[in-house]
């Protein structure tokens, strides 16, 4: 019989975690014992894995002995405190948030995109899982960057209120039912209300007047890429539960058509194209949700440069944009470097 691991779970009550968990047990992942972390709230709560009760704990810095990998979703300052914690206990620590991911010492990792950087996980005992907004964009440029030379991108996303966590798919629930009943719509999550609504802010504002996850695509892309390229963001919320979408306008140094890049694009990892105007078949994130694939439609060249495309990139935030691609990683790791 092949190797067991035991992984740990940390968030494993939110909108990441369920779907970490859900991952694992979809992939056939070879857990050996596996430990569901959370704040004091949740513990004691039950959930299950693989059809069998699993006792939600709270985290600490002692939750890691024995532990192989563990997959973080708990937000920044828990990932800055506790991954430490956890890579002295001997595990490898897969983080969802944004605390090491520019981290020089820490990769940042798409298994399509870069996965031989997952070999930099010695040096912290942490590798980075990028923002979902940077994953799905990579993964469906890293083709066309490697055929034309990729010299701009001005990305502009559309993304899912699950994005924010469990509290905000609440929120927008609560605020339809409520409008759609004459109700005022009450906003906790958001500074706005978001039902019928879109709002040109995720995370906070910065000095330059980019907001954080503006600047995290620019300097994530970049990093994964490994290129200084030209990025520049605007990031909207929209009223969509699950799938970010993205408007992508690209310069390259060489010449693209719009048929190499679907013949590019059709033989991509990660990548399903549907791009078929006649029959007016687009990606959307109604048919993205739920699936692990990047999609990429609406492919038209940008006439008013001489080398530029533009496209439309739609995935799952919750699975290809954090779970599934934090266990791609999870997989590359035992495959390849863990013994
Ligand atoms: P969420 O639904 O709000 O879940 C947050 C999780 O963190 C819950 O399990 C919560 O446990 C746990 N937590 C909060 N405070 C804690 C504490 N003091 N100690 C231990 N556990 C604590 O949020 P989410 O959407 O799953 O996001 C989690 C992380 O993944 C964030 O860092 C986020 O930036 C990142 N991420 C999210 C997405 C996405 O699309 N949603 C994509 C990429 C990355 P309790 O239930 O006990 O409060």
């Amino acid at each position: 019989m092949s190797k067991l691991w035991n992984v740990a779970v940390v968030g494993a009550t939110g909108a990441v975690g369920a779907q970490m968990i859900e991952c694992l047990e979809e992939r056939s992942f070879p857990v050996g014992k596996i430990k569901y972390l959370a704040s004091a709230r949740s513990a004691g709560e039950i959930l299950e894995f693989r059809g069998k009760p699993v006792v939600v704990e709270e985290l600490t810095h002692d939750s890691f002995e024995g532990i192989d990998i563990a997959l973080f979703s708990a937000g920044g300052d828990r990932s800055r405190e506790f991954c430490p914690s956890a890579a002295r206990a001997g595990a490898v620590c897969i983080d969802n948030s944004s605390a090491w991911r520019m981290d020089p010492d820490v990769p940042l990792v798409v298994p399509e995109v870069n996965p031989l950087a997952i070999a930099g996980y010695t040096k912290k005992g942490i590798i980075a899982n990028p923002n979902c907004s940077t994953i799905q964009l990579v993964v469906a440029l890293k083709p066309l960057h490697d055929y034309a030379a990729i010299k701009r991108i001005v990305v502009s996303t559309y993304q899912a209120v699950s994005g924010t966590g469990k509290k905000a798919i609440e929120e927008l629930h609560g605020q339809i039912r409520s409008m759609l009943q004459g109700l005022p719509a009450d906003c906790t999550v958001y500074p706005h209300r978001i039902a019928f609504n879109c709002l040109p802010q995720i995370d906070s504002f910065l000095e330059n007047g980019y907001t954080g996850e503006e600047m995290k695509m620019v300097n994530e892309t970049r990093k994964i890429l490994e290129t200084e390229i030209g990025v520049t963001a605007t990031a909207v919320r929209v009223p969509v539960f699950y799938g970010h979408s993205e408007s992508v306008n690209i310069e390259t140094v060489k010449k693209i058509t719009v048929d190499k890049a679907r013949e590019l694009l059709k033989s991509a990892p990660g990548v399903e194209l549907v791009d078929d105007p006649a029959t007016r078949a687009y990606p959307m994130p109604i048919d993205a949700a739920g699936q692990d694939l990047t999609f990429v439609g609406r492919i038209r060249e940008d006439e008013s440069i001489v080398n530029g495309l533009n496209l439309w990139v739609v995935a799952d935030n919750i699975r290809k944009g954090a779970a599934t691609n934090a266990v791609q990683i999870a997989e590359i790791l035992i495959e390849k470097y863990l013994k």
